[in-house]
């Protein structure tokens, strides 16, 4: 049977009985996959961190079989430790990892899903402010899997100019003059943008203060409740 090698960032890993996982893992090639880890827990094995959530790994992998792939052997390239430190950076972390888990990553994008969830992770290691981070990666992943909001041109009139409306149930906007009311200022309309035209290794390079998160916060997560149907109803609360 031939094996199949690939990288691949562990998103979720559910431990099963004494010694076994089973993990989900994103990989560059083969996209979002299942794969069963037998005897990972057991020291013997030397698994044990290379099978953990947010771990970076080489995997080799026995064929699928009924959609699960099997472990044979792990070798870590990167196991982003320092998100286990802090509370705030590790619940960023989850939150971005069940994100890309929910999107459901086909092997067509699985590349630029990867290198985000790496940069995102990083980041997340190295003092960025985790709620940067997060609404970087959920605005630039909804992008990469396909959902990206128009917000150049007025979704009535066509003008590019004082842009004050994010519509985020259509996913467009409206400028001044067509719109009835107000949810966006120049510097949030100019860090939405910042995030969808800037290439995925540049797309966290910008600095915003808490008050401009803040105001992003509910605008991005309603597009994403709206289009991607995560985040469920609002008043049952976020995933
Ligand atoms: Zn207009």
């Amino acid at each position: 049977m031939p094996l199949i090698k690939t990288t691949g960032l562990v998103i979720q890993h559910t431990n099963i009985g004494e010694y076994d996982r089973m993990l989900s893992i994103l990989s560059p090639t083969l996209g979002m996959i299942q794969v069963s880890a037998k005897g990972a827990r057991s020291m013997k094995a030397g698994l044990h961190n290379t099978t953990r959530c947010f771990c970076h790994a080489e995997f080799v992998l026995y064929p699928a079989k009924k959609e699960v792939y099997s472990l044979k052997s792990a070798t870590p390239l990167q196991v982003f430790l320092e998100l286990a430190e802090d509370l705030d950076r590790l619940e960023t972390a989850t939150e971005i990892a069940k994100f890309a888990r929910y999107l459901c990553i086909s092997a067509d994008y699985a590349e630029p899903m990867l290198r985000l969830g790496l940069g995102s992770f990083y980041l997340l290691c190295h003092d960025a402010n985790p709620q940067q981070v997060k609404l970087t990666f959920l605005l630039k992943a909804a992008q990469t899997a396909g959902f990206t909001p128009n917000l150049s041109t007025c979704a009535r009139c066509g003008s590019m100019n004082a842009l004050v409306w994010f519509d985020t149930e259509n996913g467009t906007c409206l400028c001044s003059e067509c719109a009835k009311k107000k949810n966006l200022s120049p510097a949030l309309l100019a860090m939405f943008r910042y995030i969808l035209t800037a290439p995925m290794q540049r797309c966290f390079a910008y600095r915003a203060e808490n008050v401009l998160l803040a105001a992003a916060d509910p605008l991005l997560f309603a597009f994403i409740r709206q289009h991607i149907g995560y985040f469920g109803n609002t008043k049952k609360g976020r995933h």
